[in-house]
């Protein structure tokens, strides 16, 4: 890691990161409400001196990704469930992107494996020149070997200052468009493999309570929407954000201006991802920086959970 140099802030975010993952292992718990478990750890991001980089993303059994509580929300971690606990970090933009699975449900212990054993095929592959099919190939082999399936439309991402999805995706399955697809030194990845005993891909169900600016532009005689538009813009810039923040932070009273703003297409509301055929799902994520001769994981996700 002596080859070049780090910003200090990605460093910062990766060391944020890991401890609020811990923080996550520790209060997830059966019965707990989800709306607490999210505010605690976007609560401790910030007392560190660090944003969320995107809302505590709470996903149950078949939910693979993309849930954060509703304002007022009063679910709460099922018993016998598999939860993925999904956080972001950014200092002064740089993001890091990590996710844990909690089982609660000694019957999927192999299925957790399975996505911390894609992780970790992820990890010892990626490198300077490595291509992303060689990625996805050694994550779907990982998976398999445990007898579970990667979900093929839910991939990794390159990751750049204030962008969380910056083009290049990192697959779980082997994609020929991949094969000459190159990780090159210096680039920042978030790599995720989710492991599950369905269908193999995730389909949209319903909303997230995601949200995130696609247009920043002035609205035409909408001088209040406007005004919102870019107070959103400013506070978030193109990161998502969370209906719950939009009222706790006095950005608006209510959320009917957000949804004008949805309808608009000037914000974008995420939809659920869930399993197509209700399989259970585990992940797990970390985001690396690649090197020359392998990759730095910023919040050393592996070490955090036994495999
Ligand atoms: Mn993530
Ligand atoms: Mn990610």
């Amino acid at each position: 890691m002596a080859d070049f140099q780090l910003a200090e802030e990605i460093l910062k975010a990766g060391s944020i990161e890991r401890d609020a993952l811990k923080l996550a292992l520790d209060i997830t718990q059966e019965g707990v409400e989800l709306l607490e478990i999210a505010e605690r750890i976007e609560g401790f991001i910030r007392s560190r001196g660090a944003a969320p980089a995107f809302p505590v993303n709470i996903s149950i059994d078949g939910v693979a990704a993309h849930y954060t509580p509703a304002p007022g929300d009063e679910k709460r971690i099922p018993p016998r469930s598999i939860v993925k606990v999904d956080v972001g970090v950014h200092v002064n933009g740089y993001i890091a992107d990590a996710a844990v699975t909690v089982s609660f449900n000694p019957d999927y212990t192999g299925l957790v494996r399975a996505a911390w054993k894609g992780l970790e095929a992820a990890i010892s592959t990626a490198r300077d020149g490595v291509t992303l099919n060689t990625i996805g190939k050694n994550v779907y082999e990982a998976i398999k070997r445990l007898g579970y399936k990667p979900i093929e439309n839910l991939m990794g991402h390159k990751i750049e200052r204030y962008e969380l999805h910056a083009g290049k995706s990192v697959p779980n399955v082997p994609a020929l468009e991949y094969r000459f697809v190159k990780m090159r030194r210096g680039e920042v990845y978030a790599i995720e493999p989710f492991a599950t005993d369905g269908a193999g891909y995730v389909v949209d169900q319903g909303y997230s309570n995601i949200y995130r600016v696609v247009s920043a532009r002035r609205i035409k005689k909408e001088a209040e929407l406007s005004k919102l538009l870019q107070e959103l813009w400013r506070r978030f810039r193109g990161l998502p954000f969370a209906s719950r923040w939009v009222l706790s932070e006095g950005i608006a009273d209510d959320l009917s201006q957000l949804e004008r703003l949805v309808k608009m297409g000037r914000v974008y509301h995420y939809p659920t991802l869930v399993e197509a055929k209700r399989g259970m799902v585990s992940q797990f994520e970390d985001t690396v920086v690649v090197v020359d001769d392998g990759c730095r994981p910023l919040a050393g996700t592996l070490s955090l959970v036994a495999p």
